[in-house]
């Protein structure tokens, strides 16, 4: 019984709780009980406190037996990344500078949260600051992926996918800068979504790169995804990139679009590097919509091959500039090494932050620097919005795009450690709808030989979350691989 809610999806949970078959607070102890049992393996966490989200359970049970039930998220359990402040837990961004940082404030996203009823359940293991494609640049521990122990769950959002596909969360928040919610749901066999940039606050995230920051959900299945959207979504004086445009129900939409759509495949997103069996295995799903009725046409976004190289010179730009912030005075670590002012930061900023984070950091100030902003930040600001002119010429001719989320399945812890070109190739089909601010998703669509998960992408419209969830939710009505669970 237990262990079947722990893989039940927030849209099951939420009509059981309606009818009274099941409480919050048994949801959130076979939570609890499941993580004890496989969290020394999978490692997904960076805190827990199961008292405190059992209070937040028996707190939404009271509600509900006093008719105040706050809608389809009340008593449900959610757990956030280690990046999303939350009043009074712990926010690490999985790095030795924040290591005992405790939020004194809410999100946005997690006030939200709150106000929709949700217990929330832990802290979320992540690469530090974000920065890594394999959760192996956390300065805590390394995450596994739950379908094999010895690989990577993806990044940076590798604690949030590997979380929900081990059954220790129901329903997860992760933020996608360059594909960190996509990349590890593709790698781990779950759902998730990257909003339209603005779709969200960013209000209480804590900055990577505030260009191309999103926070998205990843859940079970497409209507779990789409039910949290529309719960985090929507225009915050306190973000000023968030727009004020309304926010539909998500799921609803998602369920009446029928389609049949026009469907766009990227020719450079299925050239070399593509892994036979993810290319296998996506070709399959592109040969489903066909049959579907819709129309599936070739179509080229011919800056792809700058994207990889325009997204590390932004996004460690934007870093070496949000950074600035950990100097050891006001919050963070502080070094004990220090006799002046400069020291203190010198000392302060090499003790705390890793080395993907310094190599950021030292790149960022580089494309930055006079003499070097020119040919570099300046150079790829423009390839950025060519990147983007591809997309809007894309769309006028579709609908949406559809490529794999990741050019191949989960790599072997360590593998691509020393290399950080190989690491940074790993997003080379996401980070481009970061440029270009478009929503994408990522959905479960097979498995190789050897039993990793396989994502497919879908990639939409700006604001076009609900055609997006609508085109998944079409292929995932039919096919059954979101709803297999690894060994563990
Ligand atoms: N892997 C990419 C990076 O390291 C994207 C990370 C993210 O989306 N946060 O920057």
């Amino acid at each position: 019984m237990s262990n079947e809610l722990c893989f039940s999806s927030v849209t099951e949970l939420s009509a059981r709780l309606a009818d009274g078959e099941v409480t919050s607070v048994e949801i959130t102890r076979a939570l609890i009980e499941r993580t004890e049992s496989v969290e020394p393996r999978v490692r997904a966490f960076t805190h827990r406190d199961a008292e405190r989200a059992l209070a937040q359970a028996k707190a939404a049970d009271e509600r509900r037996a006093a008719g105040e039930a706050r809608g389809p998220l009340d008593g449900i359990p959610i757990s956030v990344k280690d990046v999303l402040a939350s009043a009074g837990e712990p926010l690490t961004c999985s790095s030795r500078m924040l290591e005992n940082f405790v939020s004194p404030y809410d999100s946005t996203v997690i006030e939200r949260l709150k106000r929709a009823g949700v217990v929330l359940w832990g802290r979320l293991n992540m690469d530090e600051f974000a920065m890594g494609s394999s959760t192996e640049n956390s300065a805590f521990h390394p995450t596994a992926n739950p379908w094999d122990l010895e690989r990577i769950p993806g990044g940076s959002s590798g604690g949030s996918a590997a979380a929900l596909a081990a059954g220790e969360a129901v329903a997860t928040i992760g933020s996608d800068t360059g594909g960190s919610v996509r990349q590890p749901a593709a790698l781990c066999g779950v759902v998730g979504l990257k909003p339209t940039y603005g779709r969200v606050s960013r209000y209480g995230l804590v900055a990577y790169a505030s260009s191309l920051d999103q926070v998205g959900p990843l859940g079970r299945c497409v209507d779990d995804v789409a039910v949290l959207l529309g719960a985090i979504a929507g225009h915050d004086p306190r973000d000023s990139t968030s727009v004020d445009v309304a926010v539909p129900n998500f799921a609803a939409e998602a369920r009446e679009k029928r389609g049949p759509w026009r469907l766009g495949l990227p020719k450079e997103y299925f050239g070399d590097g593509l892994d036979p069996e993810v290319r296998a295995a996506v070709e399959k799903a592109v040969d489903f919509y066909r049959e579907q009725g819709c129309e599936i046409c070739e179509v080229s976004l011919p800056r792809t091959e700058y994207a990889v190289a325009t997204y590390y010179i932004v996004a460690t730009a934007e870093a070496s500039s949000n950074l600035a912030r950990y100097d050891g005075v006001r919050y963070g670590h502080r070094s004990e090494k220090a006799s002046d002012a400069i020291d203190l930061y010198f000392h302060s900023r090499a003790e705390g932050f890793g080395q993907e984070v310094k190599r950021r950091i030292i790149l960022g100030t580089y494309v930055l620097s006079s003499g070097y902003y020119d040919a570099y930040y300046l150079r790829a600001q423009k390839v950025r919005t060519l990147i983007r002119e591809d997309f809007n010429r894309a769309f006028e001719q579709v609908d949406a795009l559809l490529t794999p989320t990741s050019p191949v399945p989960a790599f072997r812890r360590g593998e691509r450690t020393n290399d950080p070109l190989a690491m940074y190739l790993a997003d080379i089909y996401t980070i481009s709808a970061n440029l270009a601010g478009i929503p994408g998703v990522s959905i479960p669509c097979g498995f190789t030989a050897s039993g990793l998960p396989i994502g497919l992408q879908v990639l939409g419209k700006p604001f076009d979350e609900s055609g997006v969830l609508a085109i998944a939710r079409t292929y995932e009505q039919t096919h059954d691989w979101h709803t297999r669970h690894p060994e563990l």
